[in-house]
């Protein structure tokens, strides 16, 4: 996970500050030298660290801290503050045209993922914006670009517009938006050129494009697993274009984090997406204080919530209460669960989101593991929809059977019946508790 080194050594730092009744300068100094240390190891920019060191050090020894009741949790909150602050502060929101279309244009070094978060950017302002975008194939140098756009527009049932690779990409954003305005798209994304490295051409082609197209938004995509080349990266880019927000991609991965704590500060562009993976979906919104608390381990309760509420399927939730209360449920039923929980991303990530998770040492070694839910689900999708809804008729043969059928072993799925059985069980308990409750019965 990203931010795990970073994360592991700031939390334990301010474990031992956290239950203080008096914090001293030399704790204060103390606690520091480890927070730097840990933000330098984590690839932060050597100034950037060096400012918050001393913004953080200024404020905890002063009044406001050392005054306060609770000195420990007062000094956390300072450096969750500054933490938020040195990532942009408030989350800051996509522009909106006031005359439609809203012009965006992605740019970025090729590999950074900038043709897949076209399309992914363009997926969310669909779904949670209700927008209707179209998405423009203004790279005509890279071959494969155009191609790639265009899978992607099918893949999500989007327009693509494209003049193949003979017409310059000047004229390919000038007519696209044109295009844009007949059809009444509210957003036109513009995939532009990408190199592998930064030079003058490219910068003079996309400055013309700049001119042509007049963006609402320029946005940098940057791989975060490049760290400080990203931010490097982001100042160039900053510097000839003008950039209005940074996207930061592959966060799924393993990164330290210095590219996602710097970026704002060295070249005062924001963060406003990240990406989480390969799927046309995996992008969210950058929420800087989100991002501080999950790093300081006291967990992103808001983005989970989103993620539930997104992925759960209110019809299909209602649903299965009903047969909770009624104890019908079935394991149909349980496996229709199974990939609800599924589509709001791999375990890992959602438990990283609840607080003090990686502080939990049950949870810290116990490697979740999506595979367990796939055996689950390959169980029971080996079992007859007659057993599904009749669990109690599956004797040792037919075990036998569903464990061959899954390639699990019989132990496996004597595990999963068992936990079945114990589940309804509970459900019963708890109907009939609230059964009773309705009736004024009392209960220990
Ligand atoms: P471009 O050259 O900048 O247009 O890059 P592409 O969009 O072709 O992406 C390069 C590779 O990075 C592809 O294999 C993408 O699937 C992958 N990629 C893009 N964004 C992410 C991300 O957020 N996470 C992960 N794990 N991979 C990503």
């Amino acid at each position: 996970m990203a931010f795990e080194g970073l994360a592991d050594r700031l939390q334990n730092t301010i474990q031992k500050i956290r239950g203080k009744g008096k914090v001293t300068e030399a704790d204060v100094k103390e606690m520091m030298r480890e927070v730097r240390l840990a933000l330098l190891e984590a690839d932060v920019n050597f100034k950037v660290v060096k400012d918050f060191v001393k913004r953080v050090s200024e404020r905890a020894i002063g009044q406001e801290v050392m005054k306060s009741l609770t000195p420990g949790q007062q000094v956390i909150k300072v450096v969750q503050e500054e933490l938020t602050a040195l990532m942009g502060g408030e989350q800051s929101k996509i522009a909106v045209a006031k005359r439609p279309p809203t012009v965006i244009m992605m740019v970025g070094l090729q590999g950074a993922g900038k043709t897949t978060t076209t399309g992914k950017l363009a997926n969310l302002l669909r779904k949670k914006h209700n927008r209707k975008p179209m998405l423009v194939a203004a790279d005509i140098y890279r071959p494969a670009a155009i191609k790639q756009l265009e899978t992607l527009g099918k893949q999500l049932n989007m327009p693509v517009f494209s003049l193949g690779d003979q017409v310059s990409p000047v004229e390919i954003a000038k007519q696209a938006i044109e295009r844009a305005k007949e059809e009444h798209h509210d957003y036109v994304l513009i995939d532009t050129a990408g190199r592998l490295h930064i030079d003058e051409e490219l910068m003079d082609e996309l400055v013309q494009v700049k001119e042509i197209a007049k963006p609402d938004e320029i946005f940098l995509v940057v791989d975060a697993m490049t760290g400080q080349d990203a931010v490097n990266v982001a100042s160039s880019f900053n510097d000839l274009l003008g950039l209005t927000g940074v996207v930061l991609t592959k966060l799924d991965g393993d990164t330290r984090g210095g590219a996602a704590l710097s970026v704002k500060a060295v070249t005062n562009t924001p963060i406003k997406y990240v990406g989480l993976g390969e799927k046309l979906d995996a992008i969210e919104a950058f929420h800087p204080e989100r991002m501080a608390s999950r790093i300081l381990g006291m967990g992103d309760v808001l983005t989970l919530i989103e993620k539930a509420q997104s992925s759960v399927d209110e019809e299909k939730a209602k649903e299965l209460e009903q047969k909770f209360r009624s104890a019908s449920f079935t394991f149909d039923d349980f496996l229709d669960q199974l990939g609800q929980v599924r589509k709001m991303g791999p375990l890992d990530e959602i438990l990283g989101m609840l607080p003090g998770a990686n502080k939990m040492k049950g949870l810290k070694n116990v490697q979740v593991d999506d595979k367990q839910i796939s055996h689950v689900e390959a169980i029971i999708q080996s079992m007859t929809k007659d057993e599904k809804i009749h669990p109690e008729t599956i004797n040792a043969s037919r075990k036998k059977r569903i464990a061959k059928g899954s390639g699990r072993t019989v132990q496996e799925v004597n595990r999963l019946l068992k936990q079945f059985e114990d589940m309804k069980k509970m459900m019963k308990q708890m109907t009939s508790m609230s059964k009773g409750k309705k009736k004024g019965m009392k209960f220990p």
